[in-house]
């Protein structure tokens, strides 16, 4: 938390508004869509919900085909499951880490052939970093498919100037504990579209018709968020360009300390992207390392560094056990690779300097044998 939260809370107390309603919802909504250059923004109970929310609004349901990026938190893709929908799984590449357009592009042409092709695309921006909507979108406008940017990771981030989550046809935020903004836990739907805005908050609050008693024609949700945590979330809100400027610069630090190390490379930042680096993520040789990334993970782990490995892509997860796939060329699996190797270090606004160097100093001794030149922090 950073100062002006509790003014906010106190606030909706004072005022009595402790419900999802209230003056801090609509004025969040209203602050997140103008920061974002959107239309508008629905404040939602979870991004998880953002994304089911997302899903209804463009009417999926069962037998459904939705393509959805790999590598990514399982939360990207259970939705589809909520509404009987199916998913299929389109690997990264290299230069983005995100949805492969190569991969994307196979998968569109196979689906098209089949005259099957999908109601709509998820795609992750990871770690702070947008996928590459130009191709993406092009894409997808060719066959007609709506996209849904999933930006849980990348507020604020931008692609080639734009503000990640604006460029799809709908875009989801989340504000759990872990991403660079918190309301504890909180999502946000945001779409230019203006049908999109009014029937998600429909769908959200119970789906209640206009009448002067409860009346429902369709199936609904509870998933809108609390006044008190809307305030959280505006004063959260205010604090988040100081935020990406932070988590820069662990980033900068650990790449400075650590990527004269053979067998170490980070997480890059493509031409036309500007990373909010939410997590400082790089990737362990273990040929060059001699330790794999599961090893150093561990390692961290039993010295209290709360290291993390990447993503386990979700065509691996028993969940999705036999769920279609498409890899990025045949034969090259790029979210995979990632996996295996992959770390994600510390990487909070409010890292201190110490701790990141204690980081730094365990992660030298962990490869120890494979120094290369020794850079000096
Ligand atoms: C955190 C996260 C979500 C889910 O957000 P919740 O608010 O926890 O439901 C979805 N997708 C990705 C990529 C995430 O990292």
């Amino acid at each position: 938390m950073n100062g002006d939260e509790k003014k906010y809370v106190e606030e909706a107390f004072l005022s009595n508004w402790i419900a999802p309603v209230g003056p801090h919802i609509d004025a969040f909504e209203s602050e997140f869509a103008s920061y974002l250059g959107v239309k508008g923004a629905v404040a939602v109970s979870s991004g998880t919900a953002a994304i089911h929310l997302a899903l209804s609004l463009l009417e999926i349901g069962r037998g459904d085909k939705v393509f959805c990026s790999t590598l990514t938190f399982v939360a990207s893709a259970n939705p589809i499951l909520y509404l009987g929908g199916e998913p299929i799984f389109i690997d990264s590449d290299y230069e983005s880490w995100n949805m492969s357009p190569i991969a994307l592009e196979r998968a569109l042409i196979d689906a098209n052939n089949r005259n099957d092709l999908p109601k709509a695309v998820i795609v992750v921006h990871l770690y702070g970093q947008n996928a590459k909507m130009d191709e993406i979108m092009c894409l997808c406008r060719q066959y007609e498919i709506p996209v849904i940017e999933d930006s849980a990771e990348s507020l604020g981030s931008l692609y080639k100037g734009i503000k990640s989550g604006s460029m799809g046809e709908l875009g989801i935020f989340s504000f759990n504990g872990n991403k660079i903004i918190t309301t504890s836990g909180g999502g946000m739907l945001v779409s230019n579209q203006k049908k999109f805005l009014e029937k998600a908050k429909f769908l959200a609050s119970q789906a209640k018709d206009v009448a002067s008693y409860y009346q429902h024609s369709q199936m609904g949700y509870n998933y809108r968020m609390s006044n008190i945590l809307a305030g959280v979330g505006r004063a959260q809100l205010k604090v988040l360009e100081e935020r990406i400027f932070l988590r820069r610069n662990v980033f900068r630090l650990y790449k400075k300390a650590l990527e004269t190390i053979n067998g170490v490379s980070f997480m890059p930042e493509y031409t036309g992207s500007e990373s909010t680096r939410w997590l400082t993520v790089l990737l362990i040789d273990k040929e060059i390392c001699e330790r794999s990334a599961a090893e150093m993970v561990e390692s961290f782990n039993n010295h209290a560094i709360e290291a993390r490995a990447v993503w386990k892509p979700l065509h691996l997860q028993p969940l999705f056990k036999g769920t279609q796939y498409y890899s990025h060329l045949p034969g090259k699996h790029v979210a995979e690779d990632l996996f295996k190797q992959g770390i994600c270090l510390p990487s909070g606004s409010n890292l201190s300097l110490n701790d990141q160097k204690t980081v730094i100093e365990h992660f030298r001794q962990c490869v120890n044998h494979s120094f290369g030149q020794e850079a000096v922090i």
